[in-house]
């Protein structure tokens, strides 16, 4: 048997016939930038997220940078983030000119800890980053609480966790903007790159609308420098296809995460994730603990199973921030969990039979 860590090919199959036909339409249309399609996306999604203005855009990457150019955050300024995430998180600030202030993780979610952001904060504190990582949101709750007290902009970095909610709220309409990631390893993946901005405010929107093409506004005439960053009409259809299914499939992840929970509970030296009662996860990955991951890791890869480590090193001892200062122990937390996570295969289309397997496989390993 094998159990590959995500099978898009399984996936494809089953809506085939239906996408090809609507990269069809686009080829027809020639309208490859900016078609109808990329209107009737964003106002789908609108209605999905119950999110006034939709923005797509070519990345998650560049919806951050987006997010904090449209902020009118820049060079002195600092935003508050998570150090264990995708690089991208951290990269949009310093791209900007801004400065990335790592706060650690609560233990058990591996989202930012609001306890500990207050004492971050200084004078120079624009914004809180928040990440719901691997699909579940952050304690949305207390961010806007702490946001409100220091009057500080808040932007979500939704790319894992499309339609994950805290307190029955959905993620992204939390903060001032909430980004996308239409990665293909996304619980809505495009077929090549794309991303989205969402805000409920309507000066926001329409400047990320302006900052998409440059920042014009009207043709030809700048008022300020953004980027050439527009969604794709091919992957608007794909999207707009694959959207009809996206609720199934994160409850098909859910259900692979309850028989992975109920039949790997107990195991002494292995932790599965913990979910918030406040929060419903949409499981982008599921990702168990354990201070023998590296051999685990090599048990699964020997039974054709794949597994993966997101993520390995935390962004504040990343090469490229050295600069930033920060050193081994600052941020304990963050260290411990890259050293002992390792995610498993939980995409929608596993059977019954790889499940098993893969249980199999992992008691096998701790007996
Ligand atoms: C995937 C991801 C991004 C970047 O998205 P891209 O579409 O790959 O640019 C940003 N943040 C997080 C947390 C991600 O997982």
């Amino acid at each position: 048997m094998r159990v590959p860590m995500l099978d898009l090919h399984a996936q494809y199959q089953t809506m085939l016939d239906d996408i090809r036909s609507e990269i069809e339409k686009v080829f027809d249309s020639h309208h490859y930038i900016m078609g109808a399609q990329v209107k009737e996306f964003e106002e789908k999604m609108q209605d999905y997220l119950g999110i006034k203005h939709a923005i797509g855009c070519a990345s998650g990457t560049d919806a951050l940078v987006l997010a904090i150019k449209a902020l009118n955050i820049g060079e002195g300024d600092e935003v508050i983030t998570t150090p264990f995430t995708f690089f991208a998180t951290a990269s949009s600030i310093w791209r900007n000119g801004a400065v990335p202030v790592f706060v650690d993780i609560d233990e058990d979610t591996f989202n930012l800890d609001p306890d500990k952001i207050e004492a971050a904060i200084t004078p120079n504190t624009k914004a809180i980053m928040a990440v719901h990582l691997f699909g579940q949101c952050c304690d949305m709750a207390r961010i806007m609480e702490i946001a409100k007290k220091h009057n500080l902009k808040v932007i979500e970095d939704n790319a894992q966790g499309i339609g994950s909610t805290f307190d029955g709220e959905m993620s992204c309409s939390f903060g001032d903007i909430g980004t996308l990631s239409f990665f293909p390893s996304k619980n809505l993946g495009a077929m090549g790159d794309a991303g989205m901005c969402l805000t409920n405010d309507d000066e926001l929107a329409a400047g990320l609308r302006q900052l998409r093409v440059h920042g014009e506004c009207p043709k030809y005439y700048h008022k300020w420098v953004g980027l050439n960053s527009r969604l794709d009409t091919i992957q608007a259809a794909v999207l707009l296809r694959k959207l009809d299914d996206l609720a199934d499939w994160s409850e098909s992840r859910r259900k692979n995460a309850a028989f992975y929970n109920e039949h790997l509970a107990g195991i002494a030296g292995l932790k599965t994730p913990v979910i918030d009662e406040r929060a419903v996860t949409i499981y982008n990955q599921y990702t168990l603990r354990t201070e023998r991951r590296d051999e685990l890791m090599a048990h699964l890869q020997k039974r054709n199973i794949g597994c993966a480590v997101y993520y390995p090193l935390p962004l504040h001892l990343q090469e490229c921030f050295t600069s930033l200062g920060y050193k081994e122990g600052d941020l304990p937390i963050s260290e411990r969990a890259a050293k002992e996570v390792l995610s498993i295969p939980i995409y929608p289309e596993l059977t019954d039979e790889m499940k098993s397997y893969v249980v199999e496989s992992i008691k096998e390993f701790f007996k």
